[in-house]
């Protein structure tokens, strides 16, 4: 067993509200499909604690005004409740006004269930990239201390190829802890995360933990609770983003059991104190000074 502690996630989404389906299914929609979220979060929670490990687990708060419970089963449970947006709206698909409501207003409503302040946040797809890095300064300013959005890889729709694979800062006061990735070859591949999880061989997502920690830095896991449930209503054709929402959901629950055997686990916070970062100012009534976006 590795001793440095790595970071254990969950974006809290239904199996409809995903980005591969956003094409197929309004926002406006969403009240129709039948909620899955809180049988799927309960089976994470059961993994979670038959390991003894706490998560960070970022809510979309669209859920949250619909099921408080949830938030405060997850909350009670010893976890970390974090920020996913509203309604999973691609950062960059936003103007940064909107953006700044959209995660002030989550970060209330979530403090407000949680009863705990709430400092971190993750982009609905990792869609922090070159044109939406203005949203670090306006994640500072609106009082979250951790970004967790950046994937340092080449995707249409995310990453930043090049960015640090590693904790840093990216504004005085706001933390980047970017998606993980396996070193390799020159390149970075994504692992340890949703469909990379569940498609790659599992032996890419244990080398891409391995290698960060023998480096020094912590490594991040990220599953969403519709990962874990092969019995999910079935959406849309055989076009690709169906392919990769529903390859290998039987198997989501041994791969992340392999994992959490293998290292060591905690909450965001946890892991970027342990890493030696220092999450200051974050209480709730503590608003910090607002920066420029573009220093960021
Ligand atoms: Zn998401």
């Amino acid at each position: 067993m590795n001793h440095r502690l790595n970071a254990f996630t969950v974006d809290v989404e239904d199996y409809f509200q995903v980005e591969n389906f956003a094409s197929q299914i309004d926002r406006k929609t969403w009240e129709r499909y039948p909620s899955r979220i809180e049988a799927n979060t309960e089976r994470v929670l059961t993994l979670l604690g038959r390991h003894g490990v706490r998560a960070t687990f970022f809510i979309l708060s669209w859920n949250a005004e619909r099921l408080p419970q949830l938030v405060r089963a997850i909350a009670g449970a010893g976890h970390e409740i974090a920020s996913h947006g509203y309604g999973h709206q691609l950062v960059y698909e936003q103007e940064p006004a909107e953006f700044a409501r959209d995660i002030t207003r989550a970060k209330i409503e979530l403090e407000r269930l949680a009863g705990a302040p709430v400092v971190g946040y993750r982009a609905p797809s990792y869609s922090i990239t070159a044109r939406s890095r203005w949203a670090f300064g306006h994640l500072l300013a609106a009082g979250y201390r951790y970004d967790s959005s950046v994937y340092p890889i080449r995707r249409r729709r995310y990453g930043i190829p090049g960015a640090p694979r590693f904790p840093h800062r990216v504004a005085e006061g706001l933390i980047e802890f970017p998606m993980t990735t396996w070193r390799v070859a020159g390149m970075n591949l994504p692992a340890a995360s949703g469909g990379y999880l569940r498609i790659l061989p599992l032996a890419v997502s244990i080398a891409a933990v391995s290698q960060l920690n023998r480096a020094g830095h912590p490594a991040v896991v990220n599953v969403h609770p519709w990962e874990l449930d092969p019995e999910q209503p079935r959406i849309g054709g055989g076009h690709l983003g169906g392919f990769t929402h529903y390859a290998n959901l039987h198997t989501t629950g041994d791969r992340l059991r392999a994992l959490l055997d293998r290292f060591r686990f905690g909450t965001m916070r946890q892991t970027l104190e342990h890493a030696g970062f220092t999450l200051e100012g974050s209480a709730i009534a503590d608003p910090p000074a607002l920066t420029n976006p573009r220093s960021a």
